[in-house]
Parts: structure tokens; C-alpha cells; sequence
């Protein structure tokens, strides 16, 4: 187990980071790996990055543009949901 380095008590996992109810928190990158195996939709926020970008309506702020992924939300029989992320105003829809 992780011990604060402030105040020596037991660290929570919290958001992929080790939290203290003291105000500590880790951003170990180790700690952040693990975690992401468990990841949700939600989750995505720091990962834009790698996801590609097409031509997609905001309809939000009218913007152009989207990182855009796909996810197999139920049974594999049914079709993939379909994920975007306006690159300006940061707001996710989907498309079925
Ligand atoms: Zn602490
Ligand atoms: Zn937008």
C-alpha cells in the first residue's frame, strides 16, 4: 500500500491518482497505467491526443472538427456507438 507523504495515513485511489483525505495527491505515472484498464467513456480526458480527427458538426459551438472513436456498447451483434469530441469546446456526443 501507498502512505501519504505528508501526513503518513493510508492513500484512496481516486480519478487514477492516489488521494489523502489531507489534500495530497499522487500523479505516479505507474499508478495512472493501472488504472486505465478499467477505464470508462467518462474517463477519456487526457488521451485526445491519440484519437483521430474528422469532420464532424459541433452542435454545441458550430465548430468543424472532432476527435472521433468508436465503442461496442451492448452485444457484438449490434452496431459499434459511434463517439465525438469537438477539438474546440471539449463537449462529447454520440451517434447511433
Ligand atoms: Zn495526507
Ligand atoms: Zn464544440
Amino acid at each position: 500500500m501507498f502512505c501519504c507523504p505528508k501526513c503518513s495515513s493510508l492513500l484512496m485511489p481516486k480519478d487514477g491518482k492516489m488521494k489523502c483525505s489531507c489534500g495530497y495527491s499522487s500523479n505516479d505515472d505507474k499508478l495512472v497505467d493501472k488504472k486505465k484498464e478499467n477505464k470508462k467513456i467518462e474517463v477519456r480526458k487526457d488521451e485526445d491526443e491519440s484519437l483521430p480527427i474528422i469532420k464532424a458538426d459541433c452542435k454545441y459551438c458550430g465548430n468543424e472538427k472532432a476527435y472521433f472513436w468508436t465503442m461496442q456498447t451492448r452485444s457484438a451483434d449490434e452496431p459499434e456507438t459511434r463517439f465525438f469530441r469537438c477539438v474546440k469546446c471539449k463537449k462529447t456526443w454520440r451517434e447511433y
